[in-house]
């Protein structure tokens, strides 16, 4: 086994009083793709936050790349670079254009001099099908061209990992196959991908493996074939029958 990319090793987290994270031990290889999927509420969004440091935990430890996650460190900033995050509702920058949304990080965080940045800004922008939009800012977009920019603002930090947080679900239905689509041309570039999704045909595309979540808890992981035809736990079938 080569050394894992992402290790969650005895991850415990509260909110207060609320144990949100329950002994979370996960290994995701260079090259891996994994959907975590789960009832509302099961702690999914914390688990990735907590990969790049968007949320504190307080027992376990967490790696990337055999670096610790730790927020109080002064190492977090080179680690969120390394860890690309799409969310559900995008979270474009709505004052910048589409352009300057993709090149502002690369030039203040990783001092790319903008002709580069911009180069490599229109490369992904292309790959994600939306070049000539270029110059448009995120509210002349669809939700479903914007989810495509985020994909790309968060590629263009070349991070080695990338995590999405349910990033089809605030879209009209129409606009969910477009950002699969990107999503799958990623997976088979050979991008590291944790994926909050509910989307099973994506999870049956690409994922190595599933990691199911009840209660702050992976309940249960296995590959797609396996969680979706032969779930081991009744909160597993439930949840299966809710989502077809
Ligand atoms: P999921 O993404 O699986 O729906 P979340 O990780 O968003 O679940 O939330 C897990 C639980 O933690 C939920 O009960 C939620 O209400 C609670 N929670 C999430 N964020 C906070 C917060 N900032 N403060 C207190 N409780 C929170
Ligand atoms: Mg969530």
């Amino acid at each position: 086994m080569e050394n894992p990319l992402i290790r969650l090793a005895g991850v415990n987290k509260w909110y207060s009083q609320f144990h949100v994270l329950r002994d979370i031990d996960l290994d995701v290889q260079p090259g891996e793709r994994i959907v975590v999927c789960g009832p509302s509420g099961s702690g999914k969004s914390t688990m990735i936050r907590c990969i790049n440091g968007l949320e504190a935990y307080e027992q376990g430890l967490i790696t990337v790349a055999g670096e610790p996650v730790a927020q109080d460190d002064d190492r977090i900033e080179a680690i969120r670079q390394r860890v690309g995050m799409v969310f559900q509702n995008f979270n474009l920058f709505p004052h910048l254009s589409i352009l300057d949304n993709l090149t502002l990080g690369p030039i203040k965080l990783r001092r790319v001099p903008r002709a580069a940045a911009e180069a490599r800004a229109m490369e992904l922008l292309e790959r994600v099908h939306i070049g000539h939009q270029a110059r448009k800012f995120p509210n002349q977009l669809s939700g479903g061209q914007q989810q495509r920019v985020a994909i790309a603002r968060a590629l263009a930090m070349e991070p080695q990992v990338m995590l999405f947080d349910e990033p089809t679900s605030a879209l009209d239905p129409e606009m969910v196959k477009e950002v699969l689509d990107v999503m799958i041309e990623l997976a088979g570039t050979g991008m590291t991908m944790i994926c909050v999704t509910h989307e099973m045909g994506f999870a049956r595309a690409v994922a190595d493996r599933v990691v199911f979540m009840a209660d702050g808890a992976i309940a249960e992981t296995g590959t797609p074939d396996s969680f979706f035809e032969a779930p081991r736990t009744e909160r597993a079938r439930q949840f299966i029958q809710q989502v077809i």
